[in-house]
């Protein structure tokens, strides 16, 4: 059996009943096959590949608070520190009640190679907890908040593991766990990025991973010599990064008709309004029935299993932007039917393996969200850097080094593609390309750095 075939055997029977683990596993590995084989005997001799889906450490901890009738709760916390080859771990927090030890490691092993991507100093990690932030009063979220922190505090710190947000984190949340982390260890420090401005946030955070999405978008279409202004796209999600994509393509010339939530989404043939979303999600934190509500040429159409939701519709671009397998292989063929060009993901897994396929093989441009949605985490780092150095850097400064960042993950990714030679569907293995630079970077630090 191959040293790839055995190591996915093995992380298989190893971490049973976590499938989304699994799966981020066998893609990333899958696609690492021809530079494995190619030193398969040095591999094998170091472990590496064992060393590298193992993560360096694994933390549980439980976070009990009080809500506001006097009831006191219990959730779970998780912080999983994957890799620190290249740089202290860094990766988001995920509060959402489908949280589980297989997702945070999912999410911490895909953010090893996003962030080796980037090409600043970034190990790989992730964490979070099964709270749902969803219909708590900002008292409730700050007790959680302030729990989850305590117990993480012990194992976090500017140089030695920095989290950020993710789904159900952001501003608010991140405020809470920076007040909790700076009483206890009695140090402002850049621990945690996603910071407010006033004490040490970065600006161009918040819009990172929606621009940058569509910066590596932009790449991608000039390169093989096509434009985005005039094109159609459909987004999904209406949360930070759905959110900040649709801004960057409209002033990219492109037309948004699609964005969702959980509960349903919105088809808006006139292009969506992203003024009003902003108002919807950001600040009433409402449902989209009441975007619905507010613009007259929008449809609603609430979830329904089986529905192709917004990927039904005839677009040139799509930009899943929501959560992980969110688009299925009938999702694939309808897009492919309606003739998209290319697939760009915003979101963290968002495309199904077999989708994934489906869509390569049929010729659709398509990046994975490890490259296309790395200048979240990359801005991220860019934010450590300003706290470093005490500074912080303008609007302009923030996006144009993310704008070459982005540029320069799409270079790295087709040349690594290329390098090896990687083609599927007659077009370059995107795929595969990400998986080898990231890779490449980390394997180089891990051998330089001994047993380890
Ligand atoms: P948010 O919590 O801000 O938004 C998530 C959005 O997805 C919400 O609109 C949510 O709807 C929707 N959603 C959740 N579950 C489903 C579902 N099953 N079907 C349809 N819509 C759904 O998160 P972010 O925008 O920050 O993150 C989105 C994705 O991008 C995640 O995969 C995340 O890991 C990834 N990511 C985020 C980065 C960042 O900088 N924020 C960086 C890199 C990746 P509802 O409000 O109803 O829950």
């Amino acid at each position: 059996m191959s040293y790839v075939d055995e190591v996915i055997e093995q992380v298989v029977k190893q971490n049973p009943a976590e499938p989304e683990f699994h799966q981020a596993v066998k893609e990333v590995l899958e696609s690492l096959r021809v530079v494995v084989e190619a030193n398969e005997e040095k591999f094998r001799k170091d472990a590496l590949l064992e060393r590298l889906v193992n993560p360096e450490r694994q933390i549980k901890f439980r976070v009990p608070w009080v809500d506001d009738k006097g009831q006191v709760q219990v959730n779970t916390g998780y912080r999983v520190q994957f890799n620190s080859a290249i740089g202290p771990y860094k990766g988001g927090l995920r509060l959402h009640p489908s949280v589980n030890l297989g997702i945070i490691k999912f999410l911490g092993f895909e953010q090893i190679f996003k962030n080796s991507l980037t090409t600043l100093p970034i190990g790989g990690g992730k964490g979070g907890s099964d709270f749902d932030p969803k219909g708590k009063s900002d008292r409730e979220i700050m007790a959680f908040c302030q729990s989850f922190m305590t117990e993480l505090s012990k194992y976090i710190g500017a140089d030695v593991d920095v989290p950020a947000g993710d789904i159900g984190t952001g501003a608010r949340e991140i405020g809470f766990m920076f007040g909790q982390y700076k009483r206890i260890r009695g140090s402002f420090e850049g621990v945690l990025t996603g910071k407010g401005l006033s004490y040490g946030g970065s600006l161009a955070r918040t819009q990172a991973t929606g621009y940058g999405l569509l910066y590596l978008t932009n790449a991608l279409w000039k390169d093989h010599g096509m434009s985005l202004e005039g094109k159609t796209a459909a987004v999904s999600g209406s949360g930070n990064v759905a959110i900040y994509a649709i801004e960057k393509a409209q002033e990219l010339g492109v037309k948004v008709v699609t964005c969702s939530d959980s509960t349903g989404w919105i088809y808006d043939p006139n292009g969506i309004d992203v003024a009003l979303l902003k108002e919807v999600k950001e600040v009433k934190r409402a449902r989209l029935t009441e975007y619905a509500a507010a613009k007259s040429t929008a449809e609603y159409h609430a979830k329904q299993n089986g529905e192709h939701g917004v990927w039904q519709y005839k677009v040139d671009l799509a930009l899943p932007c929501a959560t992980q397998n969110e688009l299925d292989i009938e999702d694939a063929k309808m897009l492919v039917a309606n003739g998209v060009t290319s697939v760009t993901e915003g979101a963290n897994m968002p495309t199904t393996l077999e989708a994934t396929k489906y869509l390569q093989e049929n010729g659709v441009l398509f990046v994975g969200g490890k490259a296309a949605n790395a200048g979240g985490v990359a801005t991220s780092a860019l934010e450590m850097s300003q706290n470093s150095e005490r500074l912080s850097w303008t609007f302009e400064e923030v996006d144009g080094k993310l704008k070459g960042i982005m540029e320069t993950i799409y270079a790295n990714i087709s040349d690594a593609a290329k390098r090896y030679d990687a083609t599927v569907g007659g077009k370059t293995d995107y795929v595969a390309g990400a998986n080898i630079a990231g890779f490449e970077k980390v394997v180089d630090a891990m051998l330089a750095q001994g047993v380890c």
